[in-house]
């Protein structure tokens, strides 16, 4: 990031926030109306930013305990959000089981969790492809144009994508402050669909262990902020520079510098497809304050990771950067020990997390896209083993997960086949899990803490 010292505020252009206007930007869409794009724009720029500095230093500052050892990032929501599934009973349903999973990991391996969605904001996606297996236009997310309509991009849309990400985090915010999140809740996180499963009976044996613990505290007079309520951020993929731009705001940081941050969420990261060295989004997040995130894939080189690292994180904060590894099940034992260990030598302390989703992505015989739960626990498990053998803190998860009982990806206790994901397919991109997979893989991981 670049800080200016006290004394007078830098503008915009002093701090570098066009530079990435001059690079290469990939994924960009190919916006058909450049004045309606700028009008846009500007309207954002004069608009009330999302989230305040202040959480986003926060949010750092707890990743920093995550970089140091002393706790676990756990990081969820849809691989793409649109505007119709963007409900209460969505967003509940999203929030219920990441702190489901949280309470799992928490209490099965006393460690404290911070809690990241992915999460309103998460409008607007990569795509390996500029047209779709149909032959229309790639569907880009719901801030760019319509999977069931127009696959024009319309700038308008940018606008739709913020108020819909301001009523998300309006409700999160209300669920994180109390009500749903207190921890004698537990219970009713779980679903009746999940109590009817093995792995959510699991949970509910969990669940009467915490009751009875909360009931304790609360008797011997504990009343603390922790058990009413918890700390909830937001987070999306930097994708399209203009709305990420137009909601970065000039903030004094706690230590009085001002700084720019991207007030469109807390936390910010840049997808496998768009991270190329000398491009516009390395660029532009290189220059903001918030904590960020960089994917990377099984093409990574161990010099290229410790580079990003020199640029990305310059002031050696740890928490600044998270290091998002998404290898696939089978490259992940043989590739990511090399990038860890050039990393760790720069005397850097980042984030390491573990996204098994992306690298394991497969298409059935009917050419439906899903991913094997087996395949997500053995990548999951290979970086636990990495980082294990060798002595470095596997920091945290990033799963695409649904609060519902969709049928997307296969595998589990419950033993899903290809032949039950047209029973409920709903993902707008990706396959999701459902709650029973995702509490599943939280006891794993928990499993995997302790060991
Ligand atoms: C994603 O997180 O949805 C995504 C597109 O991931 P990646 O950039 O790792 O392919
Ligand atoms: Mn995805």
């Amino acid at each position: 990031m670049t800080t200016v010292p006290d004394s007078a505020t830098p503008t915009a252009a002093e701090l570098g926030l066009d530079a990435w206007r001059e690079l290469p930007a990939a994924q960009q869409p190919n916006w058909p109306d450049r004045d309606a794009l700028r009008a846009v724009a500007e309207s954002l720029a004069g608009a009330p930013p999302l989230v305040v500095a202040s959480e986003v230093d926060q949010l750092r500052e707890r990743l920093g305990a995550v970089a140091r050892g002393e706790a676990f990032l756990l990081q969820g929501g849809d691989c793409a959000e649109t505007f119709t599934t963007s409900s209460q009973a969505d967003i509940a349903g999203k929030v219920r089981v990441l702190l489901q999973m949280a309470v799992v990991l928490t209490y099965g391996a006393s460690v404290p969790v911070v809690k990241l969605g992915r999460i309103a904001g998460q409008y607007a996606k990569p795509r390996s492809s500029d047209l779709d297996a149909s032959g229309l236009p790639s569907y880009r997310g719901d801030m760019v144009n319509d999977l069931h309509g127009e696959r024009t991009p319309d700038p308008q849309r940018i606008l739709r994508a913020y108020s819909t990400a301001a009523s998300t985090l309006n409700l999160l915010r209300a669920y994180a402050g109390g009500g749903l999140a207190a921890l004698d809740r537990v219970h009713a996180w779980n679903t009746a669909f999940a109590r009817s499963t093995e792995t959510g009976y699991r949970y509910e044996k969990l669940a009467a262990e915490i009751d009875r613990a909360v009931r304790f505290m609360r008797a011997c007079g504990v009343h603390d902020a922790a058990l009413e309520g918890v700390e909830l951020y937001a987070g999306h993929e930097a994708l399209i520079l203009d709305y990420e731009r137009a909601l970065t705001r000039i903030e004094t940081d706690a230590a009085g510098r001002a700084a720019a941050y991207d007030l469109s969420g807390h936390f910010v990261w840049v997808g496998e497809r768009t991270r190329q060295m000398d491009g516009a989004h390395l660029d532009f997040v290189s220059r903001i304050a918030n904590p960020i995130g960089v994917k990377l894939g099984p093409t990574t080189t161990p010099e290229f990771a410790a580079e990003l690292v020199e640029r990305l994180d310059p002031h050696n904060t740890p928490g600044r950067l998270t290091l998002i590894s998404r290898m696939s099940n089978s490259k992940v034992r043989d590739l990511l020990p090399a990038i860890v260990e050039k990393v760790s030598s720069t005397g850097h302390l980042v984030v390491w997390q573990c996204d098994p989703m992306h690298g394991n992505t497969e298409e059935t015989a009917d050419g439906v896209k899903t991913r094997h739960l087996d395949r997500i626990i053995d990548e999951v498990d290979g970086f636990f083993d990495v980082h294990a053998a060798l002595g470095t803190h596997p920091g945290g998860l990033h799963v695409e997960l649904t609060g519902d009982d969709v049928t997307e990806c296969i595998g589990g206790t419950a033993e899903l086949t290809a032949a039950d994901l047209s029973r409920r397919y709903e993902t707008a991109c990706d396959p999701r899990l459902n709650i029973e997979q995702s509490l599943e893989l939280a006891f794993r991981v928990a499993e995997r803490l302790v060991a």
